[in-house]
Formats: structure tokens, C-alpha cells, sequence
């Protein structure tokens, strides 16, 4: 950074001395300390403000820190945190509710984060079917725990870590005959992301899902779409496979479900469920979590958020298709889950964003990732993209 570094509160320097000797140094940071947030809009400790177009990656939703959601969390820790699954409780069975009508499934299960989510949804493949393969796709992101890894493409995160519950299933995207070739008698399932996120915002026709779907069903293999990024009006509309009409098996949700509250579910179709004992989840569903996502569904509806996330989608890749920024290879996206993608890595351009007062994430080396609240502005839009020109 450029700026003087007596210009730092005290918080900026100890904050980064604390991680370096006490984190494990796992993530590469950014040079910022951020402290606080409102809208589309975070602020450093030394008061920097920066547009939010990673949003927690896809996670702040409804922005953040929405007075609603905060008011609703304020009261629900007032009356009750936590209690255990052996218990019932209003808000669980409120959300359940709620979930199962938007997302067209016919029950739920709750837990804490995306990649339990996914290791939910292969338990339930594996115990519903008695199979124990999975068919996933190149360029698949589905989580770092052991199951999840296994259906996750990048060998640097897979390699390190083997033996895996299964080696090597992974077909080309957005090819549904490689999936009819992959499928053995042994395929509990395939799983897919309707558009894949981590693995460069990759957009599959219609088609490709509908196909997937029929080579599903011809073949008694499960269906499971890992919507974890992609939920919660992301893509503009609630689920991303609402744009197909393709209606999984299983799913799988988490990063947008609470808008930041730490939160993951599996919803899956009528005739599929676990019974009493097959699995659990200490926090699963806990109070307070699920008061978190039930306020961020209210906004979402109040807010008119999924038809703006597409309106807002369209325009922020209309202003990016258009912009003036050298070694743009291709802008697609669907909603507000936009990739860039550049001749080039794009480290460079998200540092010197950074410094300007945006904040972007770059995935798969080269896509420059913009997902920001679905709150966001045109003004704000329009700022971030004079901000890539000046890049
Ligand atoms: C982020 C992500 C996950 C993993 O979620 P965590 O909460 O980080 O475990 C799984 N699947 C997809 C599609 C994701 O984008």
C-alpha cells in the first residue's frame, strides 16, 4: 500500500503480527484489517472504505450487517443460542419450512457450512442407493473435508491428502454423454454445480442439465446439485437450477443461507430422506442460526432481491462487456455471479482494485470473480467498473 504507515491505527499492524504468529498460514491474505460493514460497503480499520464484490464469497447476500437480520439475531440470542437436536425448536422447524417452499424439495437437513452439506448429500446418496461412486465434473468445487475432496477437481487440494473416498471420477463439464459413460453399476450418484463458481464461473446450457437429468433417471443413478454458491437469489433466481427447471434428487446449500451466520442444509426429494441414527449434527439447525437465515429469506422477499440480482446482473455485465480494460477474454455470469476472465493472471488487477477501493477475488488464476450484495447500486456498479478501467 501506499499510504504512510503512521497513518494505521495501532489494529492494522498488531493484527497482522497476531495471525502471522499465531494462524496457521493456510490463506494468503490481503494487506487489509477490516472492521466494520453496512450495505454493499466494508471499512478498514484505518476508516478505508471498499465496494464489497466478494461479499464473504457470495455469502452477504442481503449486505451487510442488515438491520434486520442483526435485530433478529439480537433477540433470538436474548431468548435461546443453542440447544441440542434432541429437542425440537420454533425457528428450525419455521425455516424448514420456508426452505422446502423455495427450494420445490420435500425435506431438509440442517448443518453448518458447505462442505458438510456436501458430505450429507453423498452419505444420503450412498444410503439411499447402497452404491458407493460419484460421477463429478473437471473444474468441480465441492468442499476440503475428505468426502467432499474427493469430488473436488483441483489435484493441489485433492493430491496431498489421498487415499480419498474414491479416485478419479472426474468427466468434462457441460458434456452430458461423459457422464452417461461415466456411470457404473456402481454410481450412487452425480454431482454438479448448476453454474461452477470456484472453477472459473462456468455457465452449462439448459440442455446440459436437462440431459444430465434424463441420464440420471435412464440409469437409477441420484442427481445432486451442490448449490452452495449459487443459492439464495445469487444467479437471479432463488436456486440456480430454477433457470432449467431441473429439479435434483438432492441439494445442497450453505455460504448465502444465513447471510453470514455460519449455516448449511441438504434438501431432498419426496421418497428421499435419512432415518433415525444415519447422521447428525451437534449445531445443525441451532436457534440462533436458523433465526439468521429466516431473517435473510424475509429481506430477500421484502427487498425484491432475486428479480434484482437479475436485473442488477444484466446491467453490471452489460457495463463489463463494455468496458475498456485490455486482455478481457470473455464476461459471463448469470445474476450477480460474474466472472471476468483475462489473458492473464489476475493478481495484479485485484491489488491495485483493492487499493482504489474495490474489493474482487480471483478464481481459477485467471477469472476475475464479482459477487457482490445483491443490494448493490448502479452507482456503485458504475464505480467498481471505472475502478477495473483504471486497473
Ligand atoms: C464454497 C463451496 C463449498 C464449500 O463450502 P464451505 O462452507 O467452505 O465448506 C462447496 N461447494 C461449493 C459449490 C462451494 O462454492
Amino acid at each position: 500500500m501506499t499510504e504512510n504507515a503512521t497513518s494505521r491505527s495501532p489494529d492494522y499492524e498488531s493484527t497482522i503480527q497476531k495471525d502471522a504468529k499465531y494462524v496457521m498460514q493456510n490463506y494468503g491474505r490481503y494487506n487489509i484489517v477490516l472492521s466494520s460493514g453496512s450495505g454493499s460497503v466494508v471499512r478498514d480499520v484505518d476508516g478505508r472504505e471498499y465496494i464489497d464484490c466478494v461479499a464473504g464469497i457470495a455469502v452477504n447476500n442481503i449486505g451487510h450487517c442488515h438491520p434486520k437480520q442483526v435485530a433478529a439475531i439480537k433477540e433470538q440470542a436474548e431468548k435461546l443460542i443453542h440447544v441440542s437436536n434432541l429437542y425440537y425448536t420454533v425457528p428450525q422447524a419455521e425455516l424448514a419450512e420456508q426452505l422446502v417452499k423455495i427450494t420445490g424439495m420435500s425435506r431438509v437437513f440442517f448443518c453448518n457450512s458447505g462442505t458438510e452439506a456436501v458430505e450429507a448429500a453423498m452419505k444420503l446418496a450412498r444410503v439411499t442407493t447402497g452404491k458407493t461412486d460419484f460421477v463429478a465434473a473437471e473444474h468441480s468445487f465441492h468442499g476440503r473435508t475428505m468426502g467432499s475432496l474427493s469430488v473436488t477437481y483441483k489435484e493441489v487440494y485433492r493430491n496431498p491428502f489421498k487415499p480419498l473416498v474414491q479416485e478419479e471420477m472426474f468427466v468434462p463439464f457441460n458434456d452430458p454423454s461423459a457422464i452417461a459413460d461415466a456411470i457404473t453399476r456402481n454410481t450412487a450418484a452425480v454431482i454438479i454445480e448448476p453454474i461452477q463458481g470456484e472453477g472459473g464461473i462456468n455457465v452449462p446450457s439448459d440442455k446440459y442439465l436437462q440431459e444430465v437429468r434424463s441420464i440420471c433417471d435412464d440409469t437409477g443413478t441420484l442427481l445432486i446439485f451442490d448449490e452452495v454458491q449459487t443459492g439464495f437469489g445469487r444467479t437471479g433466481k432463488w436456486f440456480c437450477k430454477d433457470h432449467s427447471g431441473v429439479k435434483p434428487d438432492i441439494m445442497t446449500m450453505a455460504k448465502a443461507m444465513g447471510a453470514g451466520f455460519p449455516m448449511g442444509a441438504i434438501a431432498a426429494r419426496e421418497g428421499i430422506s435419512f432415518e433415525r441414527g444415519q447422521h447428525a449434527a451437534t449445531f445443525g439447525g441451532s436457534p440462533l442460526a436458523c433465526a439468521a437465515a429466516l431473517a435473510s429469506i424475509e429481506v430477500i422477499r421484502e427487498e425484491g432481491l432475486i428479480d434484482r440480482s437479475k436485473r442488477m446482473g444484466a446491467y453490471f455485465i452489460d457495463r463489463l462487456r463494455n468496458m475498456s480494460l485490455e486482455g478481457v477474454v470473455d464476461v459471463r455470469g448469470r445474476g450477480l455471479m460474474i466472472g471476468v476472465e483475462l489473458d492473464r493472471k489476475c493478481g495484479d488487477i485485484v491489488e491495485s482494485c483493492m487499493q482504489k477501493g474495490v474489493l474482487l477475488n480471483c478464481t481459477s488464476e485467471k477469472v476475475l470473480r464479482i459477487a457482490p450484495p445483491l443490494i448493490i447500486t448502479k452507482e456503485q456498479i458504475d464505480a467498481v467498473v471505472d475502478v477495473l478501467e483504471q486497473a
